[in-house]
């Protein structure tokens, strides 16, 4: 599983072009485009094609190839396969047949664009694509909007406006989002404000209705600005060294005079693994 560029081709790894160049076959979602990378870098390659309407039989094709001894990659247009691009039915019918699946990692669209947010959380839901329907992902946005976290959305370059209008419907114009358009690209923009004043961002500049983009929605505002002192997030912060978070806030609570709610949230928000 070998991740490429998300447009910048310079982003491939040397891993990735040495796996490129020795394997036997390249499963490819579209073989021009990889076509178009493997020329960049002289690389030659037998490339068949794996793409969201025909990955299972090209699943059965990769496991028969592994079956005659032949190595093969598989990647996608863009970034890591198997994220929000078809692979994982191969993965997966490879594994069970008894093969070793290798993960070449490098790009991926959410890592890129969160890198760069700014976002104040050590907690994301990568959600991917919402569904096209307006009804469909109002609902959906539902089902998360109170979440403690920030939210990664995929979203095609049609639909990003309608997106954004369900995404202040739902979430609330308040909310802060960074839009982050076509990245690592020449026309490459990270814009972070109220999810109520994208609108007018995007309409700005005509070009900017276009391009790929990842949204990124911070997490709900009494999470972002918890309201709290410095000294009462100092207080939980040492108490969190020696106990569970939870017994950590109301000892916190206690000592403060904060609302134990309020430091549970916020050290829910800021919790980072060791
Ligand atoms: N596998 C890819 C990855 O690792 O990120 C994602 C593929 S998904 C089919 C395509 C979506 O990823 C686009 O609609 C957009 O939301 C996001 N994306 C891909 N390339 C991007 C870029 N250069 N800038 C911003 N978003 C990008």
């Amino acid at each position: 599983m070998v991740a490429t560029p998300i447009g910048n081709l310079r982003d491939v790894t040397l891993r990735a072009l040495e796996v490129l160049a020795s394997v036997d076959v390249i499963a490819a979602e579209d073989t021009r485009t990889t076509g178009r990378l493997l020329d960049a870098h002289s690389i030659r390659a037998r490339l068949i094609s794996l793409h969201q309407h025909n990955e299972r039989a090209a699943a059965e094709k990769i496991v028969a190839l592994l079956a005659q001894g032949k190595s093969v990659a598989l990647v996608s247009d863009a970034g890591t396969p198997g994220l929000s691009d078809p692979g994982a039915l191969a993965v997966a019918r490879a594994r069970e047949a008894g093969y070793r699946v290798v993960p070449v990692p490098g790009p991926a669209a959410a890592a890129c664009a969160l890198s760069a947010a700014g976002v104040p959380s050590a907690r994301f839901l990568f959600y991917g694509f919402l569904p096209a329907r307006a009804g469909q992902r109002r609902g959906e946005l539902e089902a998360v909007k109170s979440l403690p976290f920030g939210l990664i959305f995929y979203e095609a370059p049609h639909r990003v406006a309608d997106c954004i209008a369900d995404l202040v419907k739902v979430l609330g114009a308040q909310r802060t989002v960074t839009l982050a358009r076509e990245l690592t690209k020449l026309f490459e923009e990270i814009h972070t404000c109220a999810l109520g004043e994208a609108r007018a961002w995007l309409e700005a500049d005509a070009h900017r209705g276009k391009g790929e983009f990842v949204l990124v929605v911070w997490p709900p505002a009494a999470l972002e600005k918890s309201g709290l002192s410095d000294a009462a997030k100092h207080t939980l912060e040492v108490l969190r060294s020696e106990l569970p978070l939870k017994q950590a806030s109301t000892l916190a609570a206690a000592i403060t005079g904060e609302n134990r709610k309020t430091l549970y949230d916020y050290g829910l928000s800021v919790k980072r693994d060791p």
